[in-house]
């Protein structure tokens, strides 16, 4: 792995980027729209200025629910829009 790589994967993944999915939720792996987790609990945590970042995930065609509270962990900012 070079500086370059490691860099890359510890890039902030901005409201609305396109990254993939590969967490604990096996039938919701792939392509997903990214946004910050809206429900009470992650708002919450957030405030208390917690590391652990949640994010919803949105499907880019709008035909299913995508999974809420996805760590920074379980999803990869996608190579189709670097
Ligand atoms: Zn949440």
């Amino acid at each position: 792995m070079t500086d370059t790589t490691l860099f890359r994967s510890l890039e902030l993944i901005e409201p609305g980027d396109l990254v993939l999915y590969h967490g604990s939720i096996d039938t919701s792996h792939g392509l997903w729209l990214a946004v910050p987790c809206p429900c009470r609990i992650c708002r919450a945590v957030d405030a208390f200025g917690l590391a652990d970042v949640r994010f919803a995930l949105i499907d880019p065609w709008g035909e299913r629910p995508g999974p809420f509270h996805a760590r920074r962990e379980s999803i990869t900012r996608s190579a189709a829009c670097a």
